[in-house]
């Protein structure tokens, strides 16, 4: 079995929890980016993924506490939206150095327990 560190995992979390914030359109939501499940304009909200998501991962959220599988889940479901948002034009740049496919890449050998010593 690889052997992930958590704070390893926690770190990932930085670029994506950014990236997302950037990606939402908070200026729109009248509750600041806090998903609320009893209300409606939450739950048919078209951010309501993202904003979940970074409910779930904010900073304030004791990532410590999280087991190393929750972590893993939630980073990719980070993964799946930063790719989604990605032109095929990275995709298809094996060393596309952009900030996004290093963090992709990042995770993906993270995940693998192969994180090369630097
Ligand atoms: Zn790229």
């Amino acid at each position: 079995m690889a052997n992930i560190s958590k704070t390893d995992l926690i770190q990932l979390f930085e670029f994506p929890r950014k990236r997302i914030l950037q990606s939402m359109e908070v200026t729109h939501c009248p509750h600041a980016v806090f998903y609320n499940h009893s209300d409606e304009q939450c739950i048919t909200c078209h951010q309501g993924e993202e904003c979940l998501w970074m409910n779930h991962n904010d900073e304030l959220v004791s990532m410590e506490d999280k087991s190393i599988d929750d972590l893993k889940q939630q980073l990719l479901v980070a993964v799946d939206f930063v790719d989604s948002s990605l032109t095929p034009h990275h995709l298809s740049r094996r060393n596309c150095q952009c900030d996004n496919c290093v963090w992709l890449r990042k995770v993906q050998q993270t995940l693998q327990g192969e994180l090369p010593k630097e």
